[in-house]
């Protein structure tokens, strides 16, 4: 691969806060697709964060294929995060989906999501790159590793290291999920570079049945951590129900996936052959 210059040169494994996304680890954001009210939201945010979840994600602006669907709280939603970050101290991750949003997300977030379809947003991830906020960058669901990790560099040239690469399915011949989850990304983002890079079962397989499974092969494979969508209430959700877990369900999933992790680390199976 061509012109990974910085991303071959990066050492130290990225931390947040006091959180380091390393083999030590497994990183679970939780969250809505969306954010639909003030009161779920802090609901939802104080029980993850009770059940030791740093990070929660709920967008704000919607990029939804359809006009006509729900397309987020936006600028209302966002002061929403701010606030309930404030007040449960949990960490904030959100989707930017217009670059004059910006100063917004700086003030209000902790982790500035790229979505599959801004990847290569050339413009945005270069003003990104110019921030040091953590950027939670997704593969685009047409492009190759390289493409996305050159992605990733164009945010390294501005000075920003703070970068978590996403798996989120790419586009196949294949109907019976919503993306192909391809978990060889994994092990071949961690042989190009130290960046951490995090698995979502949600929006690859687009049904809830199926989230369990990808998320512990995301977690054999090597995943600093997974991005999972949440509701309490899945079937009342107001975009992506079909794929979102319940709160217990969620929680259950949870408490398997560090099982696993601590197993798979206190047997010294790491997958660097
Ligand atoms: C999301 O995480 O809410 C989302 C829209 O995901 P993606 O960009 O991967 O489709
Ligand atoms: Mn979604």
């Amino acid at each position: 691969m061509n012109d990974l210059k910085l991303l071959t040169k990066i050492k130290k494994p990225l931390t947040i806060d006091n959180i380091t996304f390393d083999n030590n680890n497994l990183v679970v954001i939780a969250g809505p697709c969306a954010i639909e009210d003030y009161d779920s939201l802090f609901q939802m945010a104080t029980l993850l964060k009770e059940n030791g979840i740093h990070f929660m994600r709920a967008g704000a602006y919607k990029p939804r294929t359809s006009p006509y669907s729900f397309q987020g709280l936006g600028e209302q939603g966002l002061k929403m995060l701010a606030d309930i970050k404030e007040k449960t101290k949990i960490k904030m991750v959100t989707e930017i989906t217009d670059i004059s949003d910006l100063p917004l997300y700086l003030d209000y977030v902790d982790i500035i999501q790229v979505g599959a379809r801004n990847m290569q947003n050339f413009s945005l991830l270069k003003a990104l790159g110019k921030t040091n906020k953590p950027i939670l960058l997704k593969r685009g669901f047409g492009n190759t590793i390289e493409e996305w990790l050159l992605a990733a560099e164009y945010i390294l040239l501005g000075g920003n290291q703070n970068i978590i690469m996403c798996e989120r399915g790419i586009k196949s011949f294949e109907t019976s999920t919503r993306n192909t989850l391809d978990i060889s990304s994994v092990p071949i983002i961690k042989q190009l570079t130290a960046l951490p890079v995090i698995v979502d079962p949600s929006h690859a397989a687009g049904r809830s049945d199926l989230i369990a499974s990808l998320s512990l092969a995301a977690v054999a494979a090597g995943a600093n951590g997974l991005l999972i969508e949440v509701h309490p209430n899945p079937r009342e959700a107001l975009s992506d129900k079909e794929q979102a877990l319940g709160t217990n369900e969620f929680l259950q999933l949870n408490n398997q996936l560090q099982g696993l992790k601590s197993y798979l680390n206190a047997n010294n199976i790491h997958n660097n052959f």
